[in-house]
C-alpha cells in the first residue's frame, strides 16, 4: 500500500539502494514537529528540516500546507530590544 505524505498529500517517495536499485526504504521521514505522521522527502527539506532549525535557533519561522493553511508558525520576541 502507497503511503501518502501527511503535509502535502503526495505519495511518499521509495529510497533506491545507490548501486542496487533496490527499494530500501518506503516509509518516508519523520514529520514531527509539523505533524505525527510521515512526510515525503521534499517535504523534509522544505518544510520539516527549516522547522526543527527554527525551533532550535529560537528564529522565526511559518510552514504551509498545500492549502496555504499555516501549520507551524513562531514568532521571535526579542526581549531587551527597544
Ligand atoms: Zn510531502
Amino acid at each position: 500500500m502507497i503511503k501518502k505524505c501527511s503535509i502535502c498529500d503526495n505519495e511518499i517517495d521509495f529510497q533506491y539502494h545507490p548501486e542496487t536499485g533496490e527499494v530500501m526504504w518506503r516509509e518516508g521521514h519523520n514529520a514531527q514537529p509539523l505533524t505525527n505522521g510521515r512526510c515525503c522527502t521534499e517535504c523534509n527539506e522544505t518544510k520539516v528540516i527549516p522547522t526543527r532549525l527554527a525551533m532550535f535557533f529560537q528564529r522565526p519561522a511559518k510552514v504551509e500546507d498545500k492549502e496555504g493553511n499555516t501549520i507551524y508558525e513562531c514568532q521571535v520576541t526579542y526581549e531587551g530590544d527597544e
